[in-house]
């Protein structure tokens, strides 16, 4: 498990400047057993499904883009946007944390999704959330991209925690299955 200081060190590298990498994703696989399941599944069942496996997008804005894969060297996921573009939950729950801390991640937002899982939102340029305020995918603002912490350009890095963040026994899961649909999702991403 990586340090705080550590992960600082590779946030760093998250910026536009060096968005030199960008792939389009190979995710038709994933839609269509989504849409596999979805049939399999009839009546009230698809909706208890859908209310809670629902994620998306968390940057408002469908000319955003991926700077930055998830891999083991960065436990997350970049998506630059304008500088102030608003950001949201990619799934509803409670914020737990918003502010600032010095691990390089600037001003960030914490969530509690349930069941375990977090979402971390870094280097706004504000946090317009507190600890304890409800929100919700795709309409609650937690805050707007910037550069904050060690960041060169606007973006925000996005971590999916099992285990409260940071926290001893805790781990990050690629966030890619959380944040590949939505109103605001890329075009180019689909
Ligand atoms: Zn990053």
């Amino acid at each position: 498990m990586s340090s705080p200081l550590t992960t600082g060190a590779q946030v760093a590298r998250g910026g536009p400047c060096l968005d030199s990498g960008v792939q389009p994703h190979q995710n038709g696989g994933r839609r269509l057993r989504r849409l596999a399941l979805a049939s399999v599944l009839a009546g009230s069942l698809v909706l208890t499904v859908a209310a809670t496996t629902s994620a998306y997008w968390p940057v408002g804005s469908r000319s955003s883009w991926v700077t930055q894969w998830f891999s083991r060297a960065h436990p997350a996921i970049d998506i630059a946007a304008n500088y102030g573009t608003r950001v949201f939950p990619a799934r509803s729950g409670t914020v737990v944390f918003a502010g600032w801390r010095s691990n390089c991640g600037g001003y960030q937002v914490w969530v509690s999704n349930g069941n375990g899982y977090y979402t971390g939102y870094y280097h706004l340029a504000r946090v317009y959330s507190r600890r304890g305020d409800a929100v919700w995918a795709q309409h609650s603002t937690i805050g707007l991209v910037g550069r904050s912490g060690c960041a060169s350009g606007p973006h925000t890095h996005v971590e999916l925690w099992h285990g409260y963040p940071w926290r001893s026994g805790s781990y990050r899961i690629n966030p890619w299955s959380w944040i590949d649909y939505g109103y605001y999702f890329p075009s180019r991403y689909q």
